[in-house]
């Protein structure tokens, strides 16, 4: 399979009819999978620009398939979305990741990393997403204040009432939340301050052609400012070469992840990066 972009895999087919069955199959394949555990979490470092230093994780869902092999997220998040599979893969996502953070916790000083993890807009549609988090902190034991729950911008343009009661509650937990792939979507400034929104995250997009494009120069330096003059934290995502690190340093952008640091890697991977201190 492709290892980005989304909707291809190395078998497919574009004919609808085999488009269906595969995505039929791909749906109870899933389920199946959610059930027997088979899912796993890739952790990707996020690092602190100031010191270097790794100070926490984005969870990212794999699924290794028997047949298919290792299924991009980008080809089957959808799937769950459309089916409602979302629901119970995100709160196993959550879980998952608390409970491996606490590990590391205990294994270290008793600190557990940041530990961010990625909610979907179909998530928000829950009235129970607040009371869902709440009892997965419980039950592992994960301190709110190393939690961050990533979403798009979408969170904030649709729903908007309803959305924002649910991001007071569970900003009221004492959690951090952060706006994902920001600068993709259409969320205005006046929403941006009526949110209780922490961080922002810098789509790639714009750090992929920094220094090149001068206009994603100029935009990236503004989103910078933007989270300053709010009070929020910046985080680029994707940074993949050094000369787009220093960029970012120089515009003051306080957290970066991306292939220049490390990709996402498995758990006992990212654990010895958190218990060594790892400068990378
Ligand atoms: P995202 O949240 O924007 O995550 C960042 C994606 O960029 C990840 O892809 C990561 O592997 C990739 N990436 C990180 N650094 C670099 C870099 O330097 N260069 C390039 N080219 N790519 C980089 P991944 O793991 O394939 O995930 C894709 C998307 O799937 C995520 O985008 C997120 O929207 C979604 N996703 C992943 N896990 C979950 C989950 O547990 N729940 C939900 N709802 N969505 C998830
Ligand atoms: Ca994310
Ligand atoms: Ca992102
Ligand atoms: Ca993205």
């Amino acid at each position: 399979a492709k290892a980005t972009g989304g909707g291809v895999f190395s078998n497919y087919h574009p004919r609808m009819r085999e488009g269906l069955v595969d995505r039929l199959e791909l749906e109870s394949d899933l389920r199946a999978a959610l059930e027997n555990g088979d899912l796993r979490l890739h952790y990707q470092p996020t690092v602190d620009l100031a010191t270097s230093q790794v100070i926490g994780f984005e969870a990212l869902v794999r699924w290794p398939h028997p047949t298919r092999g290792m299924i991009n997220p980008l080809d089957f998040i959808p799937i769950a979305e459309a089916t409602g599979l979302i629901v119970p893969l995100g709160q196993w996502v959550l879980h998952e990741a608390c409970r491996q953070a606490v590990e590391w916790g205990v294994a270290g000083d008793g600190y557990p990393p940041k530990m961010s993890v990625n909610v979907s807009v179909r998530q928000f549609d829950r009235a129970d997403l607040s009371e869902m988090v709440a009892r997965v902190l419980a039950e592992t034991g994960m301190p709110a204040d190393r939690l961050c729950l990533e979403m798009t911008e979408s969170v904030l343009m649709t729903d908007t009432e309803a959305n924002l009661e649910q991001l007071l509650r569970l900003k009221a937990l004492g959690l951090t939340l952060a706006i994902d792939d920001f600068g993709t979507g259409y969320s205005s400034l006046a929403y941006l301050r009526r949110f209780p929104v922490d961080t922002l995250k810098i789509d790639r997009s714009f750090v992929e052609r920094l220094g090149v494009i001068a206009d994603d120069t100029a935009l990236t330096d503004t989103i910078v400012r933007l989270g300053k003059s709010l009070g929020m934290a910046t985080v680029a995502e994707g940074i993949e070469e050094f000369g787009q690190l220093a960029a970012l340093r120089e515009m003051g952008c306080g957290f970066a992840q991306g292939y220049y640091f490390s990709r996402p890697v498995p758990a006992a991977e990212a654990g010895r990066l958190f218990l060594e201190g790892a400068n990378v």
